[in-house]
């Protein structure tokens, strides 16, 4: 019998979950069985508890539940204190354990799938939901020359500046007010993408030869990836990688071994023009 793993959130048939984590088996030749599992808000504890007595070994947890998954786990990583939030949840002995895997996700598909430096750059970060949250503290560690948070709302983005304030050269802006100055990169944490929308950014937000990545990901570029080309930008992405890379640390966690990404990658990107 395989081990059983499975992503819950609401919904989920879009999930492209279940797709990474079979191939990343297929290719360890781990004996691991994922599944996606739709739970209605209000029933999260309920349906872990189930999935746990029917013997699954792992969770990953995507909206809107990963503030829920944070305070349901008895032994949170450093990773997940930080964000304030879980993805990846696991069980040991009686324990409920959970990391929170996004912002390597990130940092990694940058870094390693992009060979873009975060060092001594301007990041100019949009938006102060789960995802952004998951993401500064990941990208204060490579050491930017600044980060900026803009939200539509900006007592969120004064709140997610203050968290992280004592690790890094943060602030905070309201998405509307942001000044024409050009950052070496622009990463849109927004849900902006998912209404096929595009946040309000003045024209020379984007240096020419800058890094526009979007943490949504969709077949077609969206508006904010047509943005950065349309800005000049020598890398305008999708969270593709994003995504894989964050499964991939999920998936060390659980199996403590780590699968290789660049096959998956292209794979699923394959899936989503199909
Ligand atoms: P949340 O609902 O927690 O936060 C949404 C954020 O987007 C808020 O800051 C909100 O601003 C802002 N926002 C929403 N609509 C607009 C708009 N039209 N214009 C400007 N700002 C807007 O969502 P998440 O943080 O969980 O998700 C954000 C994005 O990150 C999604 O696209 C999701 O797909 C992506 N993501 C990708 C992952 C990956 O692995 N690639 C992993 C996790 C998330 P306000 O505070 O004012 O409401």
């Amino acid at each position: 019998m395989p081990d059983r793993y499975a992503v819950m959130g609401h919904p989920i048939a879009h999930s492209k979950s279940p797709f990474i984590h079979r191939r990343f088996a297929a290719e360890t030749g781990e004996p691991v069985a994922y599944e996606a599992i739709h739970v209605e808000p209000g029933d999260f504890r309920t349906a872990v508890e189930r999935f746990r007595a029917a013997g699954g070994c792992g969770l990953n947890v995507t909206i809107p539940f990963k503030e829920e998954a944070y305070a349901l786990a008895g032994r949170r990583s450093e990773r997940a204190d930080r964000a304030g939030s879980v993805n990846t949840l696991w069980f040991e002995g009686t324990e409920v354990c959970g990391d929170n895997t996004d912002g390597f996700g990130l940092v990694r598909d940058l870094t390693r799938n992009l060979a873009i430096d975060i060092e001594a750059r301007s990041v100019l970060l949009l938006g102060a939901g789960g995802a952004a949250r998951g993401v500064v503290g990941p990208l204060l560690d490579g050491l930017p020359q600044r980060l900026v948070i803009a939200n539509r709302t900006m007592s969120r983005a004064v709140d997610l500046a203050r968290h992280f304030a004592n690790q890094g050269p943060v602030s905070a802006v309201a998405l509307g007010a942001l000044a024409a100055e050009p950052f070496d990169m622009v990463v849109n944490a927004t849900a902006a993408s998912l209404a096929g929308d595009l946040p309000p950014l003045p024209p020379g937000t984007l240096r020419t030869g800058g890094v526009a990545y979007d943490t949504a990901y969709a077949a077609q570029p969206t508006p904010f990836v047509r943005w950065g080309e349309a800005q000049g930008a020598a890398v305008a992405t999708d969270g593709l990688g994003m995504l894989v890379e964050q499964a991939a640390e999920a998936f060390r966690i659980w199996r403590r071994m780590e699968p290789r990404t660049r096959s998956v990658i292209d794979a699923l990107r394959a899936h989503l023009a199909s």
